[in-house]
């Protein structure tokens, strides 16, 4: 008798990385790497699960192996080195396969039974028969619509966007909106030309992905300090895999990545253009589009299961996109042969993700993915990682600087004002010193645009009672709420629940509850009491919730509709403004004293991000920097874009207090409802850990946060050798496991990793 065939199949569970399943003799054929299959798992839950092993041992199990349902899927959805990047990164980050499943797989695709993925029809118009086979007969047409002018001009409006040159080839059809719209006639005028059977309605299966129809453009020829920074990077990639491209704000990048996109494809192989937010792909969309056109796939969080289905069906084909511009989910789609990978803004930590499982970092998984494809890859920022520019500085990765804007542009002058000093002597109006307010004013009668930055959104982070100090804090996370006046709730920033705001105290029955702090939307309202007459628009995570609206407050900036524009780090980004002549930074402060390792870091590339929005093309700009600590020496750096001088120092202290890049650390929470529960469990698997692990490990401590949606946390953090195996440290944390499962609710903790935590 024939072996019966076995097949590992991943499924969306978090518990091991594949199942086994055996296969019907009938179903053999159709299965391969990379094919979906209906499988039974457990009683009566029913998943779709990709193929990852295919093998004849039967091993001996505690459970019988079932028959899979059926194959979903005629051909493989993935493609090489797909399974072995996913791998990899189980491997690194400590995760599981069922979780990159679930985190990177389209869903429309995971369950094509119950399938969630619909095709898209649009009601087209074609000219009926005989007038489509033989345009002599149109004139017949025309002549029978003499009476009906409207219907004439429809039919010669159809005609016309048949031959439409754009389009390049001949159409014998057009989109019924779209005719409708070029040709200024009402639905009547169809009507009675579908009435009289010269047109005629059909439905056809439509495309969810944008096509550019415009002619393209010939590439901007570079300057002669971006030409000699292409040369290096060209040059440094024959001997190095990953070049970081060190060069100021609006030193013309971008243009030095579209030549590398060029000469990729030249190549015949594939780009991948990283974003670290999905709030820049628009701006750069257009720039890439207006080169390469349909080549162009664009790939972010906000777009529809559907369009995701489809961009990934896309590129499972021979003449799929050439470029993918997209953010960090985007190195998960099957490319064929990537030849370039770039990382835009390489330093944002939004590279990271945070929750759920793979906690992974897009730019340093993508060094490994282009690896996998014999890639090249280039980060670029204005504001290096500390880990890159280490990178660079030892050798690992070429480094090439341009250090010279486009045009030669001055960077911004920054100017730093001591707040503490404005308010003892009450010179401050509201949260602004004169100085601001007095730029603000000349840039208004000047017609130029300003920017006002303040991280943190909401009106106030806390609302607290003067008299018992009393602050609300959310009911399921150890967190204080913060007020926003508009919705006039206060707000959970990690749960999401709102609360109607106390009217008195609830401890004391004080009636004057005081907002401590501020957040963009105070920032918002105090402008509007100042400059009554002005249009102001708010950008943070709270105004922007999906890309349109996202969109329309970019655009009306982008033409000069709104004159200031108030927002968080969503500003600091990448973004490219041509009129923006002043920046506001209201308060250095918060971003400098975050308790977190990366704090004074973090806060430089933020101001000089921020900054560097500020003159980008005709003037010098200027950026008025309101601070209580003016002396502080990161607030010099700042004022003399120094960011070597940043490096240094905080370069020093990485290696005298253990962290990265000298350092790995490895963030270990684990979660429980009851909270002496966590608390025991964690301190006996710290213990156990310790004896292998010694000074290595710190804690378990209440994070800073300590309460989540119900959750108690406690946490360990791991301060590695950078030398020490990965391989070795799982034995030594399984191992540990083992010896906590004595605990009778240890099966009830939740453990999460985060390795390279941010
Ligand atoms: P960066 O990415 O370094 O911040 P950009 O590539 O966005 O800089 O360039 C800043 C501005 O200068 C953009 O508006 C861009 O169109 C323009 N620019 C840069 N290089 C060129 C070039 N070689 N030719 C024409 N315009 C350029
Ligand atoms: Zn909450
Ligand atoms: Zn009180």
């Amino acid at each position: 008798m024939k072996n019966k065939l076995f097949i590992e199949v991943v499924l969306p569970v978090p518990l091991a990385n594949s199942y086994t399943y055996s296969v019907p003799q009938a179903l053999e054929r159709e299965i391969k790497i990379g094919t979906l299959v209906l499988v039974e798992f457990g009683k009566n839950k029913h998943y779709s699960g990709l193929v990852s092993h295919i093998h004849h041992i039967e091993i001996q199990r505690k459970f019988e192996i079932k028959d899979i349902i059926a194959t979903e899927s005629a051909k493989s959805v993935l493609r090489r080195p797909q399974l072995r990047f996913w791998e990899w990164l189980c491997e690194y980050y400590m995760c599981k396969m069922g979780e990159v499943y679930k985190a990177v797989f389209p869903v429309g695709f995971r369950s094509q039974s119950a399938s969630s993925y619909k095709v898209k029809t649009e009601t087209f118009v074609r000219l009926c028969s005989p007038y489509n086979e033989d345009p002599k007969q149109l004139e017949e047409a025309f002549a029978s619509l003499k009476k009906a002018l409207k219907q004439e001009t429809l039919l010669l409006s159809f005609l016309h966007c048949c031959i439409n040159p754009s389009e390049k080839q001949k159409t014998k059809e057009i989109a019924k909106t779209k005719l409708l719209i070029q040709s200024k006639q009402n639905i009547a005028a169809l009507n009675g030309l579908i009435n009289k059977n010269i047109l005629e309605l059909f439905d056809k299966e439509v495309s969810r992905l944008d096509a550019y129809d415009q002619e393209l453009k010939d590439l901007n020829k570079l300057n002669e300090f971006q030409q000699k920074a292409y040369s290096e990077i060209i040059h440094a990639f024959r001997e190095k895999n990953v070049c970081l491209l060190h060069g100021l704000t609006s030193s013309g990048k971008t243009e030095i990545y579209i030549y590398l996109i060029q000469e990729t494809l030249k190549l015949g192989k594939q780009a991948l253009f990283l974003l670290p937010e999905i709030a820049l792909t628009t701006q750069i969309t257009k720039r890439l589009k207006s080169f390469f056109g349909n080549k162009v796939g664009v790939y972010h969080s906000k777009i529809s299961n559907n369009e995701r289905v489809e961009i990934w069906n896309n590129l499972l084909e021979d003449d799929g996109y050439q470029i993918i511009l997209g953010v960090r989910s985007s190195i998960f789609l099957p490319y064929k042969n990537l030849g370039l990978i770039i990382v835009d803004e390489e330093h944002e930590t939004s590279y990271k993700q945070q929750d759920p499982a793979p906690r992974y970092h897009a730019r340093n998984a993508a060094i490994i993915l282009a690896q996998m494809h014999g890639a090249k890859t280039l980060l670029g920022s204005a504001t290096p990682s500390m880990e890159s520019f280490y990178n660079a500085q030892n050798g690992k990765y070429a480094y090439v600087l341009l250090n010279k804007r486009y045009e030669d542009v001055q960077l911004p002058l920054i100017t730093a004002v001591d707040i503490k000093e404005l308010k003892r002597k009450k010179q401050m109006k509201s949260l602004f010193s004169p100085l601001l307010l007095e730029k603000i004013e000349t840039c208004l009668q000047g017609k130029e645009q300003i920017i006002l930055f303040q991280n943190r959104r909401g009106f106030a982070p806390i609302t607290y009672c003067k008299i018992c100090e009393w602050v609300p804090k959310c009911e399921f996370c150890d967190v204080s709420l913060t007020y926003h006046k508009k919705k006039d709730s206060l707000r959970c920033h990690y749960c999401g629940t709102s609360y109607p705001t106390p009217t008195c105290c609830p401890s004391c029955g004080h009636e004057d509850l005081k907002p401590k702090g501020f957040g963009t939307e105070k920032v918002e309202e105090e402008i509007n009491k100042i400059f009554p007459q002005v249009k102001l628009a708010r950008l943070d995570t709270d105004t922007a919730k999906n890309k349109d609206t996202y969109d329309s407050i970019l655009s009306d900036f982008e033409s000069g509709k709104t004159q200031i524009l108030i927002g968080t780090q969503m500003l600091s980004k990448g973004l490219d403004f041509d009129n923006v002549s002043l920046v506001g930074i209201l308060n250095a402060d918060s971003m400098m004293n975050f308790p977190d390792f990366r704090a004074h870091e973090r806060a430089f590339q933020l101001m000089v991000q921020v900054a560097g929005r500020s003159g980008r093309r005709k003037t010098r700009g200027e950026v008025i920097l309101q601070t209580a600590q003016l002396t502080h020496p990161l607030i010099q750096m700042i004022l003399n874009h120094d960011y070597l001088g940043m490096y240094n120092v905080q370069i020093e202290e990485r290696l005298l207090f253990k962290y990265p890049p000298f350092f790995r650390l490895i963030e270990i929470t684990f979660k429980h409802r009851k909270e002496d529960t966590v608390d025991m469990l964690a301190k006996e698997f710290a213990y156990i850990l310790r004896q292998s692990l010694g000074t290595r490990l710190l804690g378990p401590d209440k994070p800073p946060v300590a309460k989540i949606q119900n959750f108690f946390l406690q946490r360990v953090l791991l301060k590695l050798e950078a030398s020490i195996s990965l391989l070795s440290l799982k034995a030594i944390l399984e191992d540990a496991q083992k010896k906590m499962e004595i605990h009778q609710q240890f099966k009830y903790l939740t453990i999460q990793y985060d390795v390279d935590p941010m």
